[in-house]
């Protein structure tokens, strides 16, 4: 399952994670702001699921 997550911090220049419309992300390992070994992330929800809809509106 794809899932996007909301970081606690907004992201800077530097961040390489691919933007979602919803305005979460999904973060990869190379991203200095976001990689997966660096919490907190506020949330996680599926791609395409309610809360991502939510979201985007
Ligand atoms: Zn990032
Ligand atoms: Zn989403």
């Amino acid at each position: 399952m794809v899932r996007h997550s909301v970081p606690c911090t907004a992201p800077s220049p530097a961040c390489a994670c691919a933007q979602q419309v919803c305005g979460g992300l999904s973060p990869t390992p190379y991203c200095p702001d976001h990689s997966t070994t660096k919490e907190p992330v506020l949330e996680w929800h599926p791609a395409g699921g309610i809360r991502c809809t939510e979201l985007t509106r």
